[in-house]
């Protein structure tokens, strides 16, 4: 029995889970008998091969259908890829080569080119080839088992026991299968925040870590584990006092959401009467339910590039047209922000792998707006599917890492031909559908008094203002402490944008982590910003403070607050005030709520 002991992860997917270490190999076949041939029997090995794959395609079909079922036509995507891989013909003559040259059986001709192109792609960092890496080794796997004629080994959580898997790396055919079983949360060895695993789970709302090292190893089989994925910590072999603590978490946890959800109606108006719309941040369509539980008054902002980020071809207008109205019509007239892809930096995309996976600047380089007005084919079919859903419901076009004026005046130009193009098909969209721009980059927050005369909206993109202000990299845990909301130039930033916005009569919203953050929100009321959008997730706890605060008090700590020259005295200023709008936060909002 190992001791109590804490191991620091990476969130991928928030939340807090108890149960027993399962441990979860997804099946290395590590020895392959060495079976010679002779050159005559190249042919029929080659066309083991062929039968094989059609046995896998099939096994990979019913993965497919079983996703599609559960989660819609977008996850299935996922497998998609691995069927790609399955299916492509390009490495049979290097396999017929290596066989011809060595004499060897398919297995092992098959296994040396997968390594080879498995080798070749892993450069330790990039998470997009993590992801391919993954993928590729599920295929080997599968084809292996099937040459070899091994069992498929289906993994089986026999107890009625929650069970936390712990495992070197899982793809995304792995977390669906698994989370039908009694799988509580999921640590993995290898993956990043932004891969296909990832964002799974956090729509299977499942908690999840990463980047937790030699963790899959058998010692740990069977022991009590508490995944406490909101701090991305894995703790194991926890005391009393621990799990008793964790245990009374999880039920706070489960009477606060029965709470939120109870409330989900009440008026986000502070306690002297201002209105602060709060809305919802949706990367996938299942994350709806999420809004709906807790409530939104509208989709703050959607973003669209996960689309892109599943698939292999380039989505068609249709497609987009479809996970646009769908989710346009479940709003029914509330406002839906869909925002232009923002590819690049850490979201790479395998239509732009060519482009995106060299760059020595990634978060400078070649980037959202940047690509779609380098690329208006995949510009115009985002705005013409984006307008066509205009038509049934509200919908207003943002457009992300925007820096010069110039480079909105070009967007629009694009936004008139795609209404072009759809009028001349006789194809109704909203005339008066409104466009805007999400503030991320200091020369656009530097120019927002300009940039807010041409726009119908202004989002503040905390999350990257923040990286680009600073300039530290918001991915990076070893700047990470240089990485700061409260830092005075973020508050005089969103100060600057805000008037500009108002100045114009025009909405002024922030849809950063920043907006979901207790300590922030008394900042942001206090700054006069009209919308806060967040994670589903978040809703609950955002409106219950914003009901529970006064403008007319965070107005006036404001002024002070701008004359602050550091960020700690700035936090201390909000705790204080936080402390004395509820005294009482631990009962209210749990614990946790100012360790994010
Ligand atoms: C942001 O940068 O704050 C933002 C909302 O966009 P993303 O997190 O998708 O970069
Ligand atoms: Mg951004």
């Amino acid at each position: 029995m190992s001791a109590f002991q804490r191991i620091q992860g990476i969130t991928s997917s928030p939340g807090i889970a108890m149960g027993k270490a399962l441990l979860y190999r997804p099946h290395e076949i590590e020895t392959i008998p060495k079976i010679h041939i002779n050159p005559q029997d190249i042919e029929s090995e080659m066309g083991r091969l062929d039968q094989t794959r059609q046995i896998v395609l099939r096994e990979l079909e019913a993965v497919r259908d079983r996703i599609e079922k559960r989660l819609g036509t977008n996850y299935a995507e996922l497998i998609n890829a691995q069927i790609s891989i399955l299916m492509d013909h390009h490495i049979d003559n290097e396999i017929r080569t290596y066989m011809t040259e060595n004499l060897v059986h398919i297995p092992i001709a098959y296994r040396v080119v997968m390594n080879v192109y498995i080798q070749m792609l892993d450069d330790g960092e990039s998470t997009f080839f993590q992801d391919r890496i993954l993928d590729i080794r599920a295929v080997k796997q599968r084809v292996l088992r099937v040459l070899l004629s091994e069992d498929i080994q289906s993994f089986t959580n026999n107890s009625d026991e929650p069970v936390i898997l712990v495992t070197k790396y899982l793809t995304p055919g792995d977390i669906i299968i698994l989370s039908d079983e009694n799988v509580k949360g999921f640590v993995s060895e290898v993956g990043g925040i932004t891969s296909h695993t990832s964002i799974l789970a956090r729509s299977l709302k499942i908690p999840m870590i990463v980047g937790v090292p030699n963790i899959a190893n058998e010692s740990l089989s069977g022991e009590t584990l508490i995944l406490d994925a909101n701090k991305g910590e894995l703790i194991i072999h926890p005391d009393h006092e621990t799990e008793h603590h964790y245990l009374h978490q999880i039920k706070k946890m489960g009477e606060l959401n029965s709470f939120y959800i109870e409330h989900r109606d009440d008026i986000p108006k502070t306690l002297d009467g201002k209105y602060v719309e709060l809305d919802a941040n949706i990367s996938l369509s299942v994350e709806l339910d999420g809004l709906n539980d807790f409530g939104g008054s509208g989709i703050g902002l959607y973003r669209s590039e996960y689309l892109y980020v599943m698939k292999h071809t380039p989505p068609t207008e249709e497609e987009l047209f479809r996970e646009y109205v769908q989710m346009v019509r479940f709003m029914k007239k509330k406002p839906v922000i869909l925002r232009t892809i923002d590819l690049g930096g850490d979201k790479i995309a395998s239509i732009l792998e060519q482009e995106l996976l060299h760059e020595d600047n990634p978060n400078m380089g070649y980037r959202a707006i940047r690509i779609c007005l380098d690329r208006p084919d995949l510009f115009i079919t985002q705005l013409k599917a984006m307008l066509r859903a205009s038509h049934y419901g509200k919908v207003r076009i943002m457009f992300p890492m925007i820096s010069r004026v110039e480079e909105y005046e070009e967007a629009l130009i694009y936004v008139e031909k795609a209404k072009e193009e759809l009028r001349k098909e006789n194809i109704p969209f909203d005339e008066q559908c409104e466009t805007g721009i999400l503030v991320e980059i200091p020369s656009a927050a530097l120019m927002a008094d300009k940039l807010a005369g041409k726009a119908d909206f202004l989002s503040i993109g905390t999350n990257d203002l923040t990286q680009y202000m600073l300039a530290v990299d918001r991915g990076n845990e070893k700047v990470n402490h240089i990485y700061c909301h409260y830092d005075p130039v973020m508050v005089r930033a969103i100060q600057w944008i805000t008037i500009a916005g108002h100045r114009h009569n025009i909405q002024v919203s922030v849809c950063g982590e920043m907006a979901s953050d207790p300590l922030s929100i008394l900042l942001l009321v206090g700054l006069n910003i009209d919308m806060l959008s967040v994670s589903p997730m978040f809703l609950g706890p955002v409106r219950s403070i914003i009901r529970g605060i006064s403008f007319k008090i965070l107005k006036s700590l404001v002024t002070d607050i701008l004359k602050m020259e550091k960020r700690n005295d700035i936090y201390n200023a909000l705790k204080h005030q936080f402390i004395q709008f509820f005294p009482d936060w631990k009962k209210q909002f749990g614990e946790s709520i100012l360790s994010r």
